[in-house]
């Protein structure tokens, strides 16, 4: 699969990640990685999860995402 946002500028540049706001394949130029701090209530104690989790976004959904 080749990157959408490059496809609609006749370059075929192979994806790296998908958007996943819309669904549309982007190579790394194009992606945007948003890490997603994920909220757990205290009291349940550690969470398994060491890492953030993370978002991946094409440059429309990433700047839809602003405000
Ligand atoms: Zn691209
Ligand atoms: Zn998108």
């Amino acid at each position: 699969m080749n990157c959408f946002d490059c496809a609609t500028s006749d370059l075929a540049t192979p994806a790296v990640a998908v958007c996943s706001g819309c669904g549309a394949a982007m190579c790394a130029e194009h992606a945007t990685a948003s890490p997603r701090s994920v909220q757990r209530p205290n009291g349940l104690g550690q969470s398994p999860m060491s890492r953030s989790a993370r978002q991946i976004h094409c440059p429309t959904c990433a700047d839809s995402l602003v405000g």
